[in-house]
């Protein structure tokens, strides 16, 4: 197992099926696309459309495309913690 990322911050998380663990299946929220509270990765960074992210149960960590492109709405539905105050 990877430590956890320096920049892993539980302000910032993302609702993305890690390709590692799997860890969401069989969860009633996750499969109704809902912001769970137990399976959400830590959002280390992103680029873009680019999210750099890394799991909280199995420490994996990789990039996942979204294709969202700058639009606010759908960025705002797997992720929190992005704007600021
Ligand atoms: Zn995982
Ligand atoms: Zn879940």
């Amino acid at each position: 197992m990877l430590p956890l990322d320096p920049q892993a911050d539980a302000g910032r998380r993302a609702w993305v099926a890690c390709p590692n663990c799997d860890d969401r299946r069989g969860c009633a929220r996750c499969e109704q696309g809902r912001t769970c509270s137990e399976h959400w990765r830590y959002l280390l960074s992103h680029v873009g459309s680019l999210l750099h992210l890394q799991c909280r149960s199995c420490t994996h960590i990789w990039a996942h495309e979204t294709h969202f492109g700058a639009t606010r709405t759908p960025w705002e539905r797997i992720t929190s913690g992005l704007r600021r105050p």
